[in-house]
């Protein structure tokens, strides 16, 4: 396979309520599950992210929506011809994906949404997850109705009127239902014909400054590396604009927090970029889609144990800014997602989880009125004016997602 057929070239998120089968359809579709990774990326990143890459395609002389598989093989024996590679992302916690997915950082182009056939439409996740899509606008939705194998054709009918009842006036109301068995590889086809048409590959644009938001970051080297032998660090994330290519300098903000005389400051780091990872293989040059790890020379104790994940890597000098505070307009949910309870006004004093991008921070609100709020963080953030940003509340032992900022300059 060519450079361009193995780097995934969209980023599909799988949604839905737990126990849908969102992971069964993402090991149906990909076949092994994320197993094209190198055992750091495959510990790291994919557990964490779960990026799965899958590569549709079609068999030739056969009419659509028949001819789609993810098998090199065709039933009659003939080799398929390989139509697209894209990439899954299947967060085990949902509720990270949720935040990243809100904040905006733009690592999904489109959504299938997974919802089981045996339960009554909305259970609180398919509804929270359908109203992120809704606020940040991704309108490229295949809804997938799983788990059809257990429900005769009666309930099978239901559950499809209630799920058209749900998404009625939503960004998914046009979304194609495509009745299907994760588990037993029924109707797959007709999935990704779906897919192939609702979930396009976006236009991008490869003069963009390359822009990577760093969601893991490692030391890959075994414990007793001799200092000839040690690899610098590594970090991996979606590559959301742009491109990289191995010699590139970089820089990573906002860095690290060095003390002086008694005064702690953030400063970025600058490296070169020394090999690339994507799709499972070495690459020259790698392009927004998947999965991307960045093999820098740095100082493998910068990156160990995740010591990067939320900042953001380009090249020097055309990043963001790094922000110690900043000040955000705000729009508040009408209620707490899957409750009725009103949510109050944000007041002076009251601490914020906030996500920007990647990037999760805690900052206290200096001043609030009316639609804007200031906030102090407490670890800063490198992020473009106009960025969205995820708001948590504490209520009771948990934070609750209350509303959307925008980064005001
Ligand atoms: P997730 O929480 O949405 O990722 O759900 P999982 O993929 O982990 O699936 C939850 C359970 O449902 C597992 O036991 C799966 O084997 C089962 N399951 C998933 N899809 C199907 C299906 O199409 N038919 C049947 N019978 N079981 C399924
Ligand atoms: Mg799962």
């Amino acid at each position: 396979m060519t450079e361009t057929q193995t780097q995934p070239e969209v980023n599909i998120g799988l949604v839905g309520h737990v126990d849908h089968g969102k992971t069964t359809l993402v090991q149906a579709l990909s076949g092994s599950w994320t197993d094209q990774h190198s055992e750091e990326m495959k510990r790291g990143i994919s557990i964490r992210l779960g990026y799965a890459d899958a590569t549709f395609r079609k068999c030739p002389g056969v009419e659509a929506p028949d001819c789609y598989t993810v098998e090199e093989e065709c039933p009659d024996g003939s080799a398929s011809e390989v139509v697209r590679t894209v990439s899954f992302v299947d967060a085990p916690g949902h509720e990270t994906l949720m935040a990243t997915m809100l904040s905006g950082a733009a690592i999904m182009d489109g959504a299938v949404l997974v919802v089981s056939a045996t339960e009554e439409v909305p259970q609180a996740q398919t509804e929270e997850h359908l109203m992120a899509l809704d606020i940040i606008g991704i309108d490229n939705i295949v809804i997938a109705q799983n788990k059809v194998d257990l429900v005769d054709r009666d309930r099978a009918v239901r559950n499809y009127e209630q799920i058209k009842e749900f998404v009625e006036g939503t960004v998914a109301e046009d979304a194609p239902i495509v009745p299907i068995s994760a588990q037993q590889d029924v109707n797959m086809d007709l999935l990704i014909d779906a897919i192939e048409r609702e979930i396009p590959t976006p236009d991008r644009d490869p003069d963009a400054d390359p822009r990577l938001h760093v969601a893991r970051s490692f030391d890959i080297n075994r414990p007793g590396t001799t200092w000839e032998n040690l690899s610098g660090g590594v970090v991996g994330g979606s590559l959301v604009q742009g491109e990289l290519s191995v010699g590139d300098d970089i820089e990573i903000r906002p860095g690290r927090e060095v003390e002086e005389g008694g005064q702690s400051e953030w400063q970025s780091i600058e490296s070169e970029v020394r090999s690339l990872q994507s799709g499972g293989s070495q690459s020259e040059t790698v392009r927004p889609g998947g999965l991307v790890g960045v093999g820098t020379g740095l100082d493998p104790s910068l990156t160990k144990g995740d010591a990067l994940a939320g900042q953001v890597a380009g090249h020097p000098g055309h990043l963001p800014p790094t922000w110690d505070g900043f000040e955000m307009s705000v729009e508040l949910l009408e209620r707490v997602v899957g409750g009725t309870d009103e949510i109050e006004p944000i007041s002076t004093g009251e601490p914020l989880m906030l996500t920007v991008g990647t990037a999760t921070t805690v900052g206290a609100v200096t001043s609030a009125r009316g639609d804007e709020c200031e906030v102090n963080l407490k670890r800063p953030v490198c992020a473009p004016p106009g960025a969205k940003i995820a708001i948590n509340r504490r209520v009771g032992a948990r934070w609750r997602l209350i509303g959307i900022g925008t980064l005001q300059d």
